[in-house]
């Protein structure tokens, strides 16, 4: 349930219901919006409920308790109505800007990886990427560089000044990979495996959650409620695709999930073109449409010699492509919010916003991050 409190509440009638909730056994999660806290009550509670309902309505600064209908509940919108927004370095996700990673699938060595985090750096990606500890299907493929990866992440990071994400597999990697990286990323095989979500839940690191390939959107929002009850309010869902009965392209993206996510969670929502399609071809006009979606980013791999990588060589885009997808995102992305955003100032523009729109457009067009 959630205990929604008065605008004009104290902090210290905030603390009571906060300490009548502990006395029950149960876990309190405040969250002070711009107009009230609320405070969620979160724990079994049983036959108590009706008797704690009313008791908690009655504390002095209360302005209601009402039930919370969906088994998520600090990932909700209902807890949390503002937009999530996470700063890391120079990069922030989630404000209404465009968010890119892009970087090679696995870090294959120094210099691979400084070609490639110099090339997307040149052609505006915000945060780089690239696999250390990689998750294989086959025991016998290249299972990544580990640490040695990671110097290098980090390394890459001070030349370029991009944040860096990574992936992190199990809960004793989290550390060292928190002490490198700067985003921690939980893979597609590794959504539901609640010991390293609750890991990563307990590091001062931003986490990027891929959605399960078999998952539903409630048990990914789980997956991301194990995070943040264990204390990192930091998580960006990642959409790379669910498995289908399609077999022609890797996964099957679910566009659907980004206004579906948009609506239920606060959190930011980036979409990953490349291992949802498997197909370089494919990448570009996919990223396109979960901007069009609404999406608050992307994430593409990109290797300097695509052909010789050493994982996922079908879906990475050379330098050159990563500069013509960055050519139409960017300017598409940037019209987009000025559409959206005329749209929720006055529900249908008027002339006048029209006109600055058309006039916005020539300039995005000209000010976009035109390949070098
Ligand atoms: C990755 O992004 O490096 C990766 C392995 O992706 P996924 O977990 O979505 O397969
Ligand atoms: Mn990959």
């Amino acid at each position: 349930m959630f205990v929604v409190m008065a605008g004009t509440a104290s902090e210290a009638e905030v603390l009571g219901v906060k300490s009548a909730i502990l006395a029950e056994g149960l876990t309190p999660y405040d969250h002070a919006g711009p107009d009230r806290t609320v405070i969620a009550v979160v724990g079994e509670m049983g036959v108590r409920k009706p008797a704690l309902v009313e008791r908690l309505a009655a504390l002095p600064g209360v302005t209601a308790v009402t039930p919370i209908n969906s088994p998520f509940k600090l990932t909700s919108r209902a807890f949390h109505p503002e937009r999530t927004v996470i700063r890391v370095l120079d990069a922030v996700i989630g404000d209404g800007g465009l968010t890119v990673m892009a970087g090679p699938c696995s870090v294959e060595s120094r210099d691979q990886l400084f070609d490639t985090a110099e090339g997307v750096a040149a052609a505006g990606a915000t945060i780089l990427r690239g696999g250390a500890f990689k998750p294989r299907t086959s025991p016998y493929s290249f299972q990544g560089l580990g640490v040695e990866a990671l110097r290098y992440l980090a390394e890459a990071r001070e030349r370029t000044g991009l944040p860096v994400v990574t992936e992190v597999m199990e809960p004793s990697q989290v550390d060292i990979v928190a002490e490198y990286a700067d985003i921690l990323q939980i893979g597609t095989r590794n959504m539901q495996n609640y010991s390293l979500l609750t890991a990563v839940g307990r590091v001062a690191r931003p986490v990027m959650l891929k959605r399960g390939y078999g998952a539903t959107i409630e048990e990914w929002l789980m997956a991301a409620e194990y995070i943040v009850s264990s204390g990192n309010p930091n998580v960006v869902l990642c959409e790379r695709g669910i498995r289908t009965f399609e077999t022609y392209t890797r996964n099957t993206m679910d566009l659907t999930a980004v206004p579906v996510l948009q609506g239920l969670t606060h959190l930011p929502v980036i979409v990953d073109p490349s291992h949802a399609t498997g197909k370089r071809r494919l990448v570009e006009p996919m990223a396109v449409a979960g901007i069009g979606a609404g999406a608050d980013g992307v994430m593409v791999e990109v290797h300097p010699r695509p052909d010789d990588a050493l994982s996922d060589s079908e879906q990475q885009l050379d330098l050159p492509m990563f500069r013509s997808l960055m050519a139409v995102l960017v300017p598409i992305h940037a019209q987009l919010r000025r559409l959206r955003e005329a749209n929720t100032a006055s529900q249908v523009p008027d002339a006048a916003s029209r006109a600055e729109i058309a006039a916005g457009r020539d300039r995005a067009a000209t000010s976009a991050a035109v390949p070098r």
